[in-house]
């Protein structure tokens, strides 16, 4: 694994229009759901996006609504080969071609792309590695999901950690363990059972949703909340609901009556497909 750019951690530096603070990390979900995924990270020298499944036009708007700009991205990180987390990626490669801007994924999962004829500058590594990008230094870690290679990934900058994971059937002990520490958490709240269960899937697709390299409930993610949610976590956002077999309310419902049993003041936030979250500062 090649290390990039290596630079000085930022302490302190200034946010548009909110003056000198301490804060390291500008986070948002530009797009999450069964439909689509794509994430921006960022700390005051180094942009990121995580899964790449809007077009071009559409991550442009979204990234314009919250100050930010595709032509400035230095990476880009792919969790997986699924469609509702690449579709976006092969245009956005041309159009990041000047910048050089690479995109990191896994050994195993970079051959399970269609590229089609765009060329990537590609920085594959192992599963379970460490690397930096920049000031960013990123965790991936397995996941339990039915793609090639897939990973979730863990980001610290000064001292401040945020964890990103979606697309898993179920959450193991190395996930919790990956998860300790974690300031602001992104985390999949895919399925209600029950919906699901009536839902309009075919059978094997419901098995495959439900089973155990498929996707959270969220009766999964409120067991979660209750029994190893970290305390260090402020916000949790939960995403990559299903546009058939969940709604938002049902998730703010479960995951609101887990949390109020434990005395957190973990704040809740659910990420839509159709529109990005708030940013989040950290
Ligand atoms: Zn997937």
């Amino acid at each position: 694994m090649r290390i990039t750019r290596r630079l000085v951690l930022p302490h302190v530096f200034l946010l548009q229009g909110r003056g000198w603070e301490a804060a390291i990390l500008k986070v948002c979900v530009l797009a999450s759901g069964s439909s689509g995924n794509a994430t921006f990270v960022a700390t005051e020298r180094t942009r990121v996006l995580i899964d790449a499944v809007l077009s071009f036009r559409e991550l442009s708007k979204r990234l314009a609504s919250i100050g930010e700009d595709p032509e400035r991205l230095d990476a880009v990180l792919i969790t997986h080969e699924h469609s509702d987390h690449v579709s976006g990626l092969p245009v956005l490669v041309k159009k990041l071609k000047k910048r050089r801007a690479p995109v990191y994924l896994t050994h195993l999962t970079a051959p399970a792309i269609a590229w089609n004829d765009c060329l990537p500058d590609l920085e594959a590594f192992q599963a379970g590695c460490r690397f930096s990008i920049g000031d960013l230094d990123v965790d991936s870690f397995t996941i339990p999901h039915d793609a090639t290679d897939p990973v979730a990934f863990a980001f610290r900058a000064g001292g401040i950690k945020l964890a990103l994971v979606t697309d898993l059937g179920y959450i193991p002990e190395s996930i919790r363990y990956n998860l300790r520490g974690t300031n602001l958490l992104i985390l999949e709240s895919n399925h209600d059972l029950e919906m699901l269960k009536v839902g309009p899937y075919p059978w094997p697709g419901k098995q495959r949703v439900r089973g155990r390299n498929g996707h959270l409930s969220n009766d999964v993610v409120s067991d979660f909340i209750r029994d190893d949610l970290d305390s260090s976590t402020a916000t949790l956002v939960l995403g990559h609901l299903s546009e058939n077999n969940n709604h938002p309310e049902l998730v703010r419902l479960v995951a609101g009556q887990a949390l109020a049993g434990r005395s957190l003041a973990t704040r809740l936030v659910i990420a839509e497909a159709r529109r990005p979250t708030e940013v989040f500062i950290l």
